[in-house]
């Protein structure tokens, strides 16, 4: 179960760690993408901080909602899209459901439907379907967190624009699924 003070919170970590981390991201896409990850990423973030101090969200349904529009809105590339659909769903679930691994589950499985992807193609994918099933079993850990991440590094990409690097996107971490390890991150620092 998730409140919507440990959401609130749990979403203004994420946004200030993609914000303290832009340079990373942006490095991380420049060895496999087109280097913007960050830049994408930072605008998300600076447009849910405004959309909040506009309007404080007065449950966790709104609290998704304004989380997925700022994304879709200000994030652009590849990943506006899949965040804002993951928030989205996340945001229509909530409504009658605050099971936390029950709405990271609904999330994951909008980001496959919106990217047509799955597991092992190298994408953010790798890093929400895991934590999910981690969700299920108990309380998240780093090291749930680290080995969901540190597992794309192998992987050879089949979608998004690492994929155009074939075999020679091994070897470096999805800069998506950092960004998404930041959010699980966050998350485990509000609820432990
Ligand atoms: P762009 O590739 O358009 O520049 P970003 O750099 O902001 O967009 O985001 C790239 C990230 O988006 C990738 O690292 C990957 O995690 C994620 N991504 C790209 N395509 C897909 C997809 N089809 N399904 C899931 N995630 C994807
Ligand atoms: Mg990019
Ligand atoms: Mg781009």
């Amino acid at each position: 179960k998730i409140e919507l003070n440990d959401a609130e919170k749990w979403i203004n970590l994420f946004v200030d760690k993609l914000e303290k981390n832009k340079a990373e991201l942006n490095e991380l896409d420049t060895a496999i993408g087109d280097g913007d990850h960050g830049t994408n990423m930072d605008r998300g973030a600076k447009a849910v901080k405004d959309a909040f101090a506009k309007k404080t969200p007065v449950d966790l349904s709104e609290l998704f909602k304004t989380t997925a529009f700022a994304m879709i809105q200000k994030v652009g590339g590849a990943s506006g899209p899949l965040y804002g659909t993951a928030f989205l769903d996340m945001s229509k679930a909530a409504k009658d459901n605050d099971d936390l691994s029950a709405l990271v589950q609904i999330g994951a499985d909008g980001i496959k439907r919106r990217g047509q992807s799955d597991v092992k193609m190298k994408t953010m994918i790798d890093v929400w379907q895991p934590i999910a099933d981690d969700l299920k079993q108990g309380p998240l850990t780093d090291q749930q967190v680290t080995d969901a991440l540190e597992s794309t590094k192998d992987m050879v990409a089949t979608k998004g624009r690492a994929s155009y690097l074939e075999e020679k996107s091994a070897g470096h971490l999805d800069p998506g699924s950092q960004s998404s390890a930041y959010l699980f991150e966050s998350l485990i620092e509000v609820i432990g």
